[in-house]
């Protein structure tokens, strides 16, 4: 008898309705590690809404259906609005309801950021393009503290838990939203060069914008801090979105730019034209102002990364489980097992680094957590967020021609995969910071020897990685052109040290064998003959 051609066999069902925080062991354990069981509820709240097919399908529709840029209204009246899917706001009313904005600023729970940065990397698994304006809105508070009256007025809008979209006066809103505007035509990461004014007004405190930004995501959003060109030098400055008066402030938005990944979120060119604006710390010091604001977008961006390798994983090792080839599962397959195996210690490095990271945000009046902060931050930007693409590629392989196809999900991670590395400085701009943060801030250094020396003794090959790295700080010259050598390195050993203390042992010494090694190509699936794959991929595989 003919058969059923259209029978269909040997496919894997989707991943859904699963609990994306629970069946997370490296997260649930760096949770419990850094914040502890009081969280674990609450997070699980979270997870078994991002893993329900529910979330997924509005994840996907917010980025099949783009946002479009309504310059004008129907009479001809200049709007400079954003039309979102009905999936984004489904997706934004979630993420702020569960408090991933700005909320831990204005809690008094000791972990709230752990609390907080677990439950992005839960939440973000849905969708990352809508956690750009919840990480903006995030990483405002720390900048707006620079003044306490302005801090006071946008606090609190900023934590509050309610999704309020539109343009209005903040007084008239149950929650806002903000974002930035640095990055210009002719410079992004030299800010130095933006060419957009303040002129003061009459009023103190108060300027006038003119100019423009080449990049500004989330124009929607209720307010902005901006980088300009005062008197006194490049300053930073709050700007509205409306009004206090109900009118619209002067952002006019020239077009949303065509991006390669996260198309769900609009990102857009600005012209300023006689803008409002508030002066937020003192003229001349804008960069340190809003580095403030850099820094903790910098957190998410590692969290968003891990993010990206957690569902990327996991659809990789749900798929091997589920599709058998010459005559057993993948799953059971030597081979296989050692690309999940190696995907799973990735992304369980990058997960405990992230979480590591938000602790320090919690503990941020330790000297030695802010010092930790201060060099382990551009570290894993730029080295989990450097590992991810090639890591979502190589997921996205597990699933076969399936995972080149829209359906998989696969293609959006992918997509999105390079952006972290992108913004909020890229991979040489982290490099280069960890560099300036060597020479200019010596408790950095000692406070990442502490780290790492923390299981000296415990697994040579970390041993000698620290050694190596000591040794290249020793040899100034070159270091510039060493930067990314020198940043890998010392991230790995980082995470190498994490996971020595507190990852089971087939990952720690599956990660130190080949990441601390001199001569570790990058190739996923490369794991030393010997490693326990099994346990490895069974702590990593997600239980629906
Ligand atoms: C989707 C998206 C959304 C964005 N949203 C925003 C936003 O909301 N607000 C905002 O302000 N910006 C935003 N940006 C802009 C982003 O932050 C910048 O693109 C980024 O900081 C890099 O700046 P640039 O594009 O001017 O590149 P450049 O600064 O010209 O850098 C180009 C390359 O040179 C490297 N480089 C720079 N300096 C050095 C050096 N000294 N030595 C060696 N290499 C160096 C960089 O690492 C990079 O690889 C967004 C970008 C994207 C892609």
């Amino acid at each position: 008898m003919a058969a059923d051609i259209r029978a269909t066999t040997n496919q894997a069902p989707p991943l859904v309705d699963h609990d994306a925080f629970t069946s997370d062991a490296a997260l649930v354990e760096a949770v419990r590690l850094h914040g502890g069981d009081e969280l674990l509820d609450g997070l699980a709240s979270i997870g078994s809404v991002a893993g329900s097919a529910e979330a997924r399908e509005h994840g996907a529709l917010a980025n099949r259906h783009e946002p479009e840029l309504a310059p004008y209204d129907r009479y001809g009246n200049r709007i400079d609005e954003v039309r979102f899917h009905p999936s984004w706001h489904w997706l934004m009313e979630r993420a702020v309801g569960y408090g991933l904005q700005a909320a831990p600023w204005a809690s008094d729970e000791p972990h709230a950021h752990v609390r907080r940065a677990a439950g992005f990397l839960v939440w973000s698994q849905t969708e990352p393009g809508h956690g750009c304006p919840i990480s903006m809105t995030y990483a405002a508070v720390p900048a707006l503290r620079a003044d306490d009256a302005i801090a006071k007025e946008w606090t609190p809008r900023l934590a509050a838990t309610s999704y309020d979209p539109g343009i209005r006066p903040v007084s008239e809103k149950s929650g806002a939203l903000a974002g930035m505007g640095m990055t210009e035509k002719q410079g992004g990461s030299d800010v130095r060069a933006n060419l957009t004014t303040a002129t003061p007004t009459s009023v103190d405190g108060e300027y006038t914008l003119d100019g423009h930004k080449w990049f500004t995501s989330a124009p929607m959003n209720d307010v902005f801090l901006v980088l300009a060109q005062a008197p006194g030098g490049l300053s930073c400055f709050v700007v509205p979105r409306a009004l206090a008066d109900g009118s619209r402030n002067r952002l006019d938005v020239v077009r949303l730019k065509d991006k390669l990944g996260n198309r769900s979120n609009a990102s857009s060119e600005l012209e300023l034209r006689g803008t409002w604006a508030q002066r937020l710390g003192d003229e001349g010091r804008g960069v340190r102002t809003i580095i403030e604001m850099v820094a903790a977008t910098r957190l998410d961006c590692v969290l968003g990364s891990a993010s990206l390798m957690r569902r990327a994983l996991a659809e990789a090792s749900w798929h091997v489980a589920h599709r058998s080839a010459f005559g057993g599962l993948l799953a059971d397959k030597p081979l296989m097992q050692n690309v999940i195996a190696d995907l799973a210690v990735e992304s369980e490095a990058a997960t405990a680094l992230g979480i590591r990271l938000a602790a320090a945000v919690d503990r941020a009046d330790n000297p030695h957590e802010a010092a930790f902060r201060r060099i382990a931050l551009p570290l894993a930007k730029f080295w989990v967020c450097k590992r991810t693409p090639a890591m979502v590629a190589e997921a996205l392989e597990c699933l076969g021609g399936n995972g080149y196809v829209e359906d998989s999900g696969m293609p959006l991670l992918f997509r999105e995969s390079p952006l972290n590395s992108v913004w909020e400085g890229s991979g040489n701009v982290n490099a280069l910071d960890v560099l300036r943060a060597l020479s200019r801030e010596p408790e950095a250094l000692d406070a990442w020897i502490v780290e790492v020396g923390r299981v000296r003794g415990e697994d040579p090959r970390l041993d000698r990685a620290v050694e190596t790295v000591l040794g290249m700080l020793a040899d100034t010259e070159g270091l510039e052109a060493g930067a990314r050598m020198l940043a890998g390195r010392m991230a790995a050993c980082l995470q190498g040290a994490l996971l020595v203390q507190h990852a089971p042992a087939p990952v720690a010494d599956a990660f130190c064998a080949t990441r601390l090694g001199p001569s570790y190509g990058g190739t996923f699936g490369t794991l030393a003959r010997g490693t326990d794959l099994r346990a490895i991929v069974t702590r990593a595989a997600p239980v629906a």
